[in-house]
């Protein structure tokens, strides 16, 4: 029997037209279909359209819809093909790893970027190779772009016009597809518990950048205006500037409000011991963020704040690999096959 694979459709650039000016969302899932025939012979597919959006347009509310149609519709199929726009996949990705506790299957989020009516565009090779990956042994989410499947919650958008829009900059990807079909790298163990949502995300959390030689002012206005969450970009290892931000810190930590420490770089991880920079922000009550993404990290606050947790269980639940999104890269080669 041919595996059955979901696709839910969302929106984003595979599907759109260009209408006297800038892309705009068109297409719906079943006009997909057509683009993608040939790939009955390996799969028999079902659409769902969820929305049809740009994805810059898609959020929390968004991310709870995908999640409730995967826990719906995952039990018919072998997996789910999330089909949305790049902008924010990694966003929704990383949102999805964390509610769907007990995933046994894959979800692989996909898009393009040019439409799929397009004759030069890489969406059916992104949308053929999603599906493909959607009848794997892979318990977890994931965001197949250009060659590699790579684990959601540690992947980002790292180029607006490369057909290789995604990179996991510490992490290896899970699979690459060549001429072979590599498993490079080892998945998540499949999960001890059934299958549920866990929905709820804070939304007033924000992301700031530091600045040399600049003192926390956006941190103090974020507090101000009822932040909840604060993620900042400091330096490197995860340093900012000694004189005024840990103070900043301490005021935000008072009025209540979590404070994450991410860096501005993008390979690595964070370690607030590493200089004196980061341990002041450590001592201040920042929360380093590890080797994430930022995205990652970020959602990871939103949705441990929507559960409730606070102060010393935030900073302890925000320790706890949830879904491999801070985990130690791994870099074996687990499989190799046609
Ligand atoms: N703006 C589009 C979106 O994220 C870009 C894309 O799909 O590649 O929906």
């Amino acid at each position: 029997m041919k595996p059955r694979v979901l696709f839910l459709y969302t929106g984003g650039t595979l599907g759109m037209v260009r209408r006297d000016g800038p892309l705009a969302p068109s297409h719906v899932a079943e006009d997909i279909l057509p683009y993608v025939r040939g790939l009955e012979a390996e799969v028999d597919v079902e659409a769902e359209l969820l929305c049809n959006l740009d994805s810059s347009d898609i959020g929390p509310d968004h991310w709870e819809r995908m999640a409730e149609a995967v826990a719906r519709r995952v039990p018919e199929f072998s997996g789910v093909v999330v089909l949305h726009g790049t902008d924010t996949m990694a966003w929704s990705a990383s949102a999805l790893s964390f509610m769907l506790r007990g995933l046994d299957r894959p979800v692989v989020f996909t898009g393009a970027q040019r439409p799929i009516a397009f004759v030069r565009t890489d969406a059916r090779n992104n949308l053929i190779h999603a599906a493909l990956c959607a009848t794997m042994d892979i318990p977890e989410v994931g965001i197949y772009f250009g060659r590699r499947l790579y684990r959601g919650n540690r992947a980002t958008k790292i180029s607006i016009q490369s057909y290789e829009a995604f990179e996991s900059p510490s992490h290896r990807p899970l699979v690459e597809m060549g001429v072979v079909i590599r498993h490079t790298s080892p998945v998540l163990p499949p999960p001890a518990s059934g299958l549920r949502v866990t929905p709820g995300f804070e939304r007033n959390v924000v992301v700031l950048q530091v600045v040399p030689g600049s003192g926390p002012l956006l941190l103090d206005a974020a507090v101000a205006a009822g932040a909840r969450g604060v993620v900042i970009r400091g330096f490197g290892a995860g340093n900012v500037p000694q004189k005024g931000w840990p103070d900043g810190i301490v005021r935000a930590a008072a009025a209540g409000v979590a404070v994450v420490l991410h860096s501005q770089c993008l390979r690595g991880a964070v370690d607030l011991g590493a200089y004196e920079g980061g341990r002041a922000a450590l001592e201040a009550g920042a929360i380093g963020t590890g080797a994430m993404t930022v995205e990652a990290a970020t959602v990871k606050l939103m949705w441990l704040l929507g559960q409730g947790l606070t102060g010393q269980a935030l900073r302890a639940a925000f320790a706890v690999d949830l879904a491999g999104e801070g985990s130690a890269e791994t870099g074996e080669l687990t499989g190799e096959r046609e």
